[in-house]
């Protein structure tokens, strides 16, 4: 076996999924709609490629097109919806003025607790170090300011979203009061800094199991438009949206090979 075919057959970040896809390829879709999930967005050339591949292929819609529609005529294209999770500072430094740049909109999950707050207290530093532990990232930037969200929030391209305040595991919230202080909580706080209605709500981890019917009936209750897991899938009437997690770092024929829907069948197997 050569090293270039062991290579294709195994890379430390894509795992076996790789040459699965390859298989897959015949399948892929052309047409509807997608959500992709970023995180950390540590190098802004490498950002700027992929916008630059993703405009060019896709149509980038808004999060409030993404729910109105269902209500309008059927989808023509294949529409992405950009978010990212987590409140990283890198996203103000190597994403933010691309986005701008080149008018690609954007929803951006934050748990309010990796906010930096200015005049901390003990209490803001001890939530703080709570929710950026919850993130399970062997290595974590730092978080966006109050101000940044803010000027974020102010902008028409972009949405903010709420993820919970100390990025929980929804299914160890055993109450209602739980969900009152973790989800409603996070809703509020983020409400009153940003001005805004906070319509859209992404579970933290975002798996099946992290995704309890119970948390979704209140969200719902709540009033969130829509919420958002991170199983990949289709956009359709469904009040759970799945998004597919990418990374920057992904080659292309990746991105490719998951928006048209590849990966769904596998993710299912291998998590039922
Ligand atoms: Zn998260």
């Amino acid at each position: 076996m050569t090293r270039s075919y062991k290579r294709l057959m195994w890379s430390p970040r894509l795992g076996l999924r790789k040459p699965l896809m390859w298989l897959l390829k015949p399948r892929w879709k052309q047409s509807g709609t997608r959500v992709v999930c970023l995180h950390e967005i540590d190098d802004t050339k490498l950002f700027y490629k992929k916008m630059v591949w993703l405009k060019s292929n896709y149509n980038i819609i808004k999060m409030d097109d993404l729910t109105d529609l269902e209500f309008n005529a059927p989808r023509v294209g294949h529409n992405v919806v950009l978010t990212f999770d987590d409140c990283f500072a890198s996203w103000k430094t190597n994403a933010i003025t691309i986005l701008k740049a080149m008018e690609i909109p954007a929803t951006f999950f934050i748990p309010s607790g990796r906010i930096t707050r200015t005049d901390r207290t003990a209490a803001d530093v001890e939530m703080f170090r709570v929710t950026t532990r919850n993130l399970r990232r062997a290595i974590i930037g730092p978080s966006l300011t109050q101000q940044e969200v803010q000027s974020i929030a102010n902008d028409l391209l972009f949405t903010i979203g709420s993820h919970t305040i100390h990025h929980v595991d929804v299914r160890d919230c055993r109450f209602k009061t739980d969900y009152d202080a973790e989800i409603c909580g996070d809703r509020e706080y983020l409400r009153h800094l940003t001005g805004q209605w906070i319509r859209y709500f992404a579970f933290p981890y975002g798996m099946p199991k992290n995704c309890p019917w119970s948390a979704t009936l209140y969200c719902m209750k709540l009033g969130f438009k829509k919420v958002f897991s991170t199983i990949p899938g289709w956009v359709g009437q469904e009040y759970v949206i799945g998004r597919d997690c990418l990374s920057i770092e992904d080659p292309e024929w990746y991105w490719k090979a998951r928006l048209g829907g590849s990966y769904d069948w596998l993710y299912r197997r291998l998590h039922k």
